[in-house]
């Protein structure tokens, strides 16, 4: 029997994500059109990259700015791409104009690092703030406790616009489904659209290959799949 190839394994994969989200979207009672699928192309070839484009994937991202700038050239398709890795403020001149949204910013310092590189260049940045919404030593990003006043502070900022919130929650396993990570995830997410009345705040990114289902009927509208697009990452 001849070999499946990673585009017909795409293929497959695509096609039942795309009905899985659809599902959970209404199960949530909203459109599947409301919920942005985002493919995370780390270690995946820019041909596979390009296919998937080709077949309908609308975003995509990289979490590491060595393998974004080496790819970057090569995935030639129309694209929304994002990086969705931990960013150091030293590469943030490598990222800054290239991507349409950064969804990891994590300091105070990264999002005063993107601001000055954004004047410096006249543009906008669009960012998400990173929640470490489990208070994982090993994860980056904003304690749940300071996400407001991280919010204060970098909306006070040239050249850089929030427009929702991150996270990756703790590893799941069968009993936990992170359902108490994604629901205060999106209580902070409205927290800070109807107390800021900010217009700006329309991403909750959180779900992935484990948990989008659960994270959509939590309230996401974006997620973040690799492996069940792509199948298993070798490394
Ligand atoms: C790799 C990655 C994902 C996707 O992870 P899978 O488990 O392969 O779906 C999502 N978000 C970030 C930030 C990632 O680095």
């Amino acid at each position: 029997m001849k070999e499946k190839s990673l585009t017909d394994i795409f293929d497959e994969n695509y096609k039942d994500i795309v009905e899985r989200i659809a599902a959970a979207a209404e199960k949530s009672g909203r459109n599947a059109n409301d919920i942005m699928l985002l493919a995370a192309t780390k270690t995946v070839e820019p041909y596979l990259i390009n296919y998937a484009i080709e077949k309908g994937i609308q975003y995509i991202g990289e979490n590491r700015v060595q393998e974004f700038l080496s790819k970057e050239n090569d995935v030639t398709k129309n694209v929304h791409r994002h990086f969705i890795g931990h960013l150091q403020t030293n590469k943030v001149k490598d990222i800054v104009g290239k991507v349409e949204l950064i969804q990891s910013v994590d300091s105070l310092r990264l999002a005063n690092a993107i601001s000055k590189e954004s004047v410096k260049r006249g543009i906008v940045t669009d960012v998400l703030l990173e929640v470490n919404i489990g208070r994982e030593e090993s994860k980056s990003g904003f304690m749940p406790e300071e996400v407001i006043n991280a919010y204060d502070e970098i909306s006070k900022l040239d050249g850089i616009c929030i427009k929702g919130l991150m996270t990756i929650p703790p590893h799941i396993d069968e009993n936990n489904k992170n359902t108490e990570y994604f629901s205060k995830m999106y209580e902070l997410y409205i927290d800070i659209r109807t107390k800021k009345i900010d217009n700006n705040i329309k991403i909750l990114s959180m779900g992935m290959s484990d948990d989008f289902e659960t994270a959509i009927e939590y309230g996401a509208n974006m997620v973040r799949v690799g492996t069940a697009l792509f199948g298993k990452r070798v490394y």
